[in-house]
């Protein structure tokens, strides 16, 4: 075991690799294998009887099957959990697979059909919370409304801090404790364990759509969840039933991915609190929503609960939809597409896209774009909104 002691930047480097050098080996190894040679008919058996419920591989056993245990997911799966400061990870196809293999596992081992739900959410999770598809009743409410939403049925308090699109932050602590012995899950996609530890706050589990920053090259899509040994193992079993284990390439890049996490996280960051402060300074831009900001963090939480600001950033424009859909077809070096996150900025409308499934009145502004900032010079970047905003004032002149 790489030491507990290691700097964080130092475990996103070698967590999960402690025995690459036994191995023989210097880079991650990558297993494809859809399939496992069985020792024999009991003990290939057993094999399958524990990891089919959520167990560990046993010495001497075999992997059986890529849906119950793949080895490459696994390494990803123990450095992640290094890094969210948690017992074991979990990791799924995609976010959204791990969203409902926690849903799922949660309301079927405790035997509770409700969850609360703290808005904003990504329009995604919000969507699946209802459309009932799970058998799972959701009440959404403000963070302040948890406490009186929580029934004695409820399985699970869901929330995102900062939450996608409009970067609210949420007190995560607060959220714990007005939830009672309700187990709270935080979407921790946005902060990143660069940032932010939830299950330090006390939350119990932390979930990410890896295919964002963990990723962090547009090239991957996963979902992975944080949490204790025994709420872990509930998720395998979930996964093995359903199917939805992530692909080992996606594991392997992932874990590569990793290595780069807190250097990519900073360097995004510091990009995007220039490209911010540009923002507020320009009439085409109503409101600037940026954690770093005083009237964005109402309760202080930028410092105490996650440790930067992050790199997104939620633009309100002065005129509304029009100018939403100006600016995202006159950019250049952004690209106008959904997803965040990666080494390249993207841009794009929530109302319209990823928020496109919400509920009416819970959908944000049409005058909303969100930007996630890569890893251009900031100065790139905001040439580029100066003359994207230039050219739709000519494009709003001559409609
Ligand atoms: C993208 C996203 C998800 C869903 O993840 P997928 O990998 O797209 O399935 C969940 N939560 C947040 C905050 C996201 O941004």
């Amino acid at each position: 075991m790489t030491p507990k002691s290691l700097h964080p930047d130092s475990l996103a480097v070698h967590a999960g690799r402690d025995d690459l050098a036994e191995l023989g080996v210097h880079a991650l190894p990558l297993d494809l294998s859809s399939t496992n040679p069985l020792p024999g008919i009991d003990v290939g058996g057993l094999s399958y009887e524990v990891l089919a419920t959520g167990g560990h591989p046993f010495e001497g056993g075999s992997h059986v099957y890529a849906r119950l245990w793949n080895p490459t997911v696994a390494r990803f799966e123990e450095a992640l959990a290094r890094l969210e400061h948690a017992e074991e990870a979990v990791a799924f196809s995609s976010g959204m697979a791990a969203v409902t293999a926690v849903l799922l596992a949660l309301s079927h081992e405790q035997g509770k059909r409700h969850v609360v739900a703290v808005r904003p959410l990504y329009g995604g999770t919000d969507h699946l919370l209802a459309s009932g598809l799970l058998g799972v009743e959701a009440t959404y409410c403000t963070p302040d409304a948890v406490a009186s939403a929580v029934r004695p049925d409820t399985a699970l308090v869901i929330l995102e801090s900062p939450a996608n699109p409009t970067l609210e932050l949420v007190d995560i602590r607060a959220v714990v404790a007005a939830a009672g012995d309700v187990p709270v899950l935080v979407d921790n996609t946005f902060a990143t364990p660069v940032l932010q530890h939830p299950l330090d706050l006390g939350a119990a589990i932390s979930l990410h759509s890896a295919t964002k920053y963990l990723g962090g090259h547009g090239d991957v899509v996963g979902g992975v969840v944080a949490c204790d040994a025994q709420t872990a193992a509930a998720l395998r079993r979930t996964r093995a039933i359903t199917g939805a284990i992530m692909h080992p390439l996606a594991a392997y890049l992932l874990h590569r991915g990793l290595t780069t996490l807190p250097v990519r996280l900073r360097a995004q960051q510091e990009g995007a609190r220039m490209v911010a402060r540009w923002l507020t300074t320009r009439p085409e831009v109503a409101r600037v929503h940026f954690p770093e900001f005083a009237e964005c963090d109402p309760n202080g939480l930028v410092g105490s609960q996650q440790s930067g600001p992050g790199a997104m950033i939620a633009v309100e424009l002065a005129d509304g939809f029009d100018a939403a859909s100006e600016l995202t077809a006159a950019v250049e070096l952004f690209t106008h597409a959904v997803s965040l996150g990666s080494v390249d900025s993207l841009i794009q409308h929530p109302a319209a896209l990823t928020h496109r499934p919400v509920q009416s009145e819970a959908k944000p502004s049409d005058a909303l774009v969100r930007l996630s900032i890569g890893l251009e010079s900031p100065d790139d970047l905001i040439a580029d909104l100066e003359q994207a905003f230039a050219r739709s004032r000519v494009l709003s002149h001559q409609a």
